[in-house]
């Protein structure tokens, strides 16, 4: 019963767009750092980490890093990628998988997404390779600016793989090392496989917002031990000999703390549920959606098994009713938060240095996409989301005037 004195409608918890979730092991674990003192870059929960994320991602060897965009600068080094050289990225992305191509000193070259699954478009990347590019010598080079193409690094965008096998057997024609950017798709899979099993190096982000985290953290994974060896030894300091401290070139500290991968084997331990729960999740937004016009979920590739790390949506404003922006701005005065794509890198004042790109379906996606909450602990807040978006479709305002 309400009394006069009551205010009307109580003040609504705000539902995030995306945040972790603790469970499990994962007290047990961490206590086990500090009551050993194993709490920094060696441990063996480091060792542990790799080891299950290498099973789970279906690669053979694994390099804990601090974070994904630094397994991304690594991965690059690995490959072979030289100051002036050029690197294929997907413009639909994360800046990280941009700047870890600028802090190899290389130049990266953007590439659009396809419209259905809003992934890197191979397409897009055949014309590039064969119309201003050519072979010599089994490398390749751009015709246009002299610079050699040494890698590609597609992203699996929003957790759904990209088309890997087109695109790789583009980057084998063409002697490019290829670089998934998994950070939003570890436990994603394509043609049944799980993901780090293609390409050259895969790297993972466990970030706060990512599908499992270890608070900051980041993962690569490869089949080749030559790059896996050489990963390992530039992400911790290029050491040469451990007593006198020798080292032949430039290395990096970008190794993960023991503290942070005890709370990662934790995650692991979930993670195959919390891909469940992602796409329930989906599942859900998609059915409540199917009847609401002017909006356009994202779906899934017949031969894609998507981690549906942030369900998002397209939205049309001629039919809906207004656009993705006044979506966001009204979802967010009744406590959901929602977020935009990123701006696409090619329209990124961070790279006004390189010549423009045209990537008009990305253009399209930055314009109407837009993020719905997506946490594992969702639960029932995904029905306040769900009645608050069809509320506010047009259909809905007509028929309530
Ligand atoms: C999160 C993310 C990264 C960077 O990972 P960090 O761990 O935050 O450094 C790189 N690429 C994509 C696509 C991401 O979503």
């Amino acid at each position: 019963m309400t009394t006069p004195f009551e205010p009307a409608s109580p003040p609504q918890e705000i539902i995030p767009l995306c945040v972790p979730s603790i469970r499990g092991n994962a007290w047990d674990y961490v206590k086990k750092c500090l009551d050993t003192n194993w709490v920094s870059s060696v441990g063996p929960f480091v060792d542990d980490f790799e080891k299950r994320v290498a099973e789970y991602s279906g690669a053979d060897f694994a390099v804990a890093t601090v974070n994904g965009t630094s397994a991304l600068h690594v991965a690059l080094l690995v490959a072979g990628v030289e100051p002036g050289d050029e690197v294929l990225v997907s413009t639909l992305t994360f800046i990280a998988s941009a700047n870890a191509v600028r802090y190899a000193g290389a130049i990266p070259v953007f590439i659009d997404a396809e419209p259905v699954y809003w992934q890197m478009d191979p397409q897009r990347v055949r014309d590039f390779v064969e119309k201003k590019c050519e072979l010599r010598q089994n490398q390749l080079f751009n015709k246009e600016t002299g610079r050699r193409v040494r890698a590609i690094v597609p992203v699996h965008v929003l957790g759904h793989p990209v088309d890997i096998q087109a695109i790789q057997e583009i980057a084998r024609q063409n002697n490019l090392i290829m670089i998934a950017d998994a950070a939003e798709a570890l436990g994603a899979r394509y043609r049944g496989q799980a993901i780090g099993q293609f390409g050259d190096i895969s790297c993972f982000s466990f970030n706060g917002n990512k599908i499992i985290t270890t608070g900051g953290g980041g993962m690569l994974v490869t089949n080749d031990p030559a790059f896996a060896a050489r990963a390992r030894y530039l992400t911790t300091q290029a050491k040469d000999d451990p007593l006198e401290y020798i080292h032949n070139e430039m290395g990096f500290n970008y190794r993960l703390t023991n503290l942070q991968a005890a709370l990662g084997c934790s995650q692991m331990e979930e993670l195959s549920s919390y891909v469940e729960i992602k796409r329930g999740i989906a599942a859900l937004y998609r059915d409540a959606f199917a009847d609401v016009d002017g909006i356009r979920p994202m779906i899934e590739a017949p031969w894609a098994f998507s981690t549906f790390w942030l369900f998002t949506i397209l939205v049309d404003p001629d039919r809906f009713g207004m656009n993705s922006r006044q979506l966001l701005r009204e979802l967010s005065k009744r406590g959901i938060q929602s977020r935009p794509l990123w701006q696409p890198m090619h329209r990124s004042p961070s790279f006004a240095y390189l010549s423009p790109a045209n990537c008009p379906v990305a253009d399209h996606l930055y314009a109407h996409a837009l993020s719905l909450p997506s946490s594992v602990d969702l639960g029932a807040g995904q029905h306040r989301v769900i009645e608050a978006l069809r509320d506010l479709s047009r259909r809905n305002t007509v028929i309530a005037r």
